[in-house]
Parts: structure tokens; sequence; C-alpha cells
């Protein structure tokens, strides 16, 4: 069933994030990449496809420089409706800590698929441009893909993009402090 594990995970009467559900595809798919202060801090990277958000959580950010790799553990499918949460998870829940969308955009793929543990993307995000290629580490276990800069060098964002949200210019101790999640009054999809 379709963001089962998402829901088993999260009390929404607790949480303000999105119970979601199912949506159908649309032409030029999302992707987002969250920066998520948790017990420890990562970047959630999510790619809307069949409807849901495959969804990685990579500990030390997208890499920029060309080859570079990082690990990404692939989590549970999230519900569209995430692309745009941004607030703070409470303490004691799934999760719980702050959640900046740190950039969004749209992508396409270039070349391979989910299914086959390979895919190269084009991301056309705020912060993002360029190619990636995200492919499954079969031999470190099944949860674990390797997220690699290809094509060419990223730009690196300025310093004072990286603490700043590409949906409402938020820094995270600010998101923290206004304790009030945006994925509903955002329009900007
Ligand atoms: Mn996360």
């Amino acid at each position: 069933m379709p963001l089962e594990d998402y829901r088993l995970k999260r009390k929404f009467t607790e949480t303000q994030e999105p119970a979601g559900r199912p949506r159908r595809n649309r032409k030029r798919p999302i992707f987002v990449v969250q920066k998520h202060a948790a017990s420890r801090l990562h970047y959630d990277f999510r790619l809307e496809m069949q409807g849901v958000l495959k969804s990685w959580a990579v500990p030390k950010g997208i890499p920029l420089a060309l080859s570079e790799k990082r690990l990404a553990v692939a989590t549970e499918d999230h519900p569209v409706d995430y692309l745009k949460f941004e607030g703070t998870i409470p303490k004691d829940q799934y999760g719980g800590g702050t959640v900046m969308v740190w950039d969004i955009g749209t992508y396409q793929v270039l070349d391979g698929n989910y299914y086959k543990g390979k895919l190269t993307i084009s991301l056309d995000g705020k912060k993002l441009k360029g190619e990636w290629t995200l492919v499954k580490a079969a031999s470190q276990g099944e949860k674990n893909w390797l997220i690699i800069k290809t094509g060419a060098a990223a730009p690196l964002p300025r310093k004072s993009q990286d603490d700043s949200s590409a949906l409402t210019n938020r820094s995270m101790e600010q998101i923290a402090k206004e304790n009030k999640a945006a994925w509903e009054s955002n329009r900007v999809l």
C-alpha cells in the first residue's frame, strides 16, 4: 500500500507533517532537498515519482564537486504534499527536529531508472542545477545508495544560501522559533 510505512511511523495528531495521499504524475516532476536537524543533521533528497516522493537521507549533503560521491540511505516513500513541508516535528515524534526546504525545483531523468537501481537526473532547482547520478550500492546493503556528481561540477551555493530556505528564506533558527508549518500556505508550485 502506498505510503503505509510513512503513516505507520507518525502520529498526525502530534506532528504538523502532512498525512498526504498519492497523486497522479505531473509533466515536470519536482525534487526537494530538506535540511533536517533531527538527532543528527542530514539532508533528505526526494524525487516525485509514481505519485509519491522516493526519498533518501544524505548525511553529508548533496555533492557538488565532479565525481564526488555521498552515501544516500533510502527511506520510506513520502506523500507529494511533503515537497513543501517546512517546520518543526515535535522532539518525541519520529524524525523530531527542524525541517527546512533547502532547495526545490523540477527534475528530468536523463538515463536509467529508479527500479533498476541506477538513474541519472538533471536538477533545475534554486540552488542545485545540473546532473547527478543515483546508484544502488548492492554490496553495502539494500538501503544504501550513492549520490554522485556527474556531468560537471556544480557551482557552490553562496555561504548565505546554506542556511536559507528556498521557500521562505528563513534560517533553521527562525523556523524552529516560529514553530509553524509552512506546507499548507506555500503556493510556490
Ligand atoms: Mn530526515
